[in-house]
């Protein structure tokens, strides 16, 4: 039994694959250009879905059945709307909600197969808090909840947990490029006071991959410093 991370090459998802790795568990993660050293990397962009299959492939050839697959790869590409043209709203929507379609079915297939399995998705506060600004990554985050609430009905009799973690702000490339006024303004609404690491992100998901969430489906966990209030 082995995990699969999407955009495992930096940032939450490198986190997440470390949490793995560090409790014993075979883990691979998919990249665009160099596997994070350490690891054994799979070449996939999500928004292909025949890199998909051929990532999972690899990975089962090295590593065994996946029954653990943490959709996480993600992109923002800010605008507002009436600047926003219909090429940067279907960009970040193919990317990050049916890109995590396509690892969550290719996924599924080896989890029924196993007849366990922990799908976790990588959704963020913005999808229900809404940013301006940023109606095509909140669409595309608030469209993971849907998915795995349905998911996690479908799957469900076939010993299959479908979760969502909820990140807020967290201390990465993605948000490297804020404005100090807008990072002071986020943190401004968020209770703790401060950027999350991603290692904090990866145990809230290590925890839902392991046998002590056992019952836990179709739920949120907001991973956020109080910004989304548990929503
Ligand atoms: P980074 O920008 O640091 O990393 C993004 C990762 O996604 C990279 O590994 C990147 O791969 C990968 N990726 C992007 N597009 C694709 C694609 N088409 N196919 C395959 N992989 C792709 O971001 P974070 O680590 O911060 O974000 C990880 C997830 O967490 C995202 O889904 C993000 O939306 C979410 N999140 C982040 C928050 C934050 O504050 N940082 C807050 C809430 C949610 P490559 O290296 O090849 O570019």
């Amino acid at each position: 039994m082995a995990a699969l991370v999407t955009g495992g090459s930096r940032g939450i998802g490198l986190a997440i694959a470390r949490e793995f790795q560090a409790a014993g568990e075979p883990v691979a993660v998919t990249h665009r250009g160099r596997a994070p050293e350490g690891f054994l990397g799979v070449a996939c962009d999500v928004t292909d879905s025949g890199q998909v299959d051929a990532a999972f492939d690899e990975a089962e050839t090295e590593l065994g059945p996946i029954t653990t697959v943490v959709a996480n790869a993600g992109i923002t590409d800010d605008q507002l709307l009436l600047r926003m043209d219909e090429a940067r709203f279907s960009r970040v929507v193919d990317t990050n909600l049916t890109g995590a379609y396509r690892v969550a079915k290719r996924g599924a297939r080896s989890m029924l197969r196993q007849r366990r399995g922990r799908l976790i998705f990588v959704s963020s506060v913005v999808a229900h808090r809404g940013e301006a600004g940023q109606a095509n990554y909140a669409a595309s985050k608030a469209g993971l909840l849907g998915m795995a609430r349905s998911l996690a009905r479908e799957l469900g009799s076939r010993g299959i947990t479908v979760n969502v973690v909820a990140p807020g702000l967290i201390s990465t490339d993605m948000t490297e490029g804020l404005s100090e006024a807008r990072r002071q303004q986020i943190l401004d609404g968020t209770p703790l006071g401060r950027c999350g690491e991603p290692a904090e992100v990866a145990s809230a998901v290590r925890w839902l991959a392991s046998d002590q969430a056992g019952y836990i489906t179709g739920a949120l966990i907001p991973v956020d410093g109080g910004a989304g209030m548990g929503h």
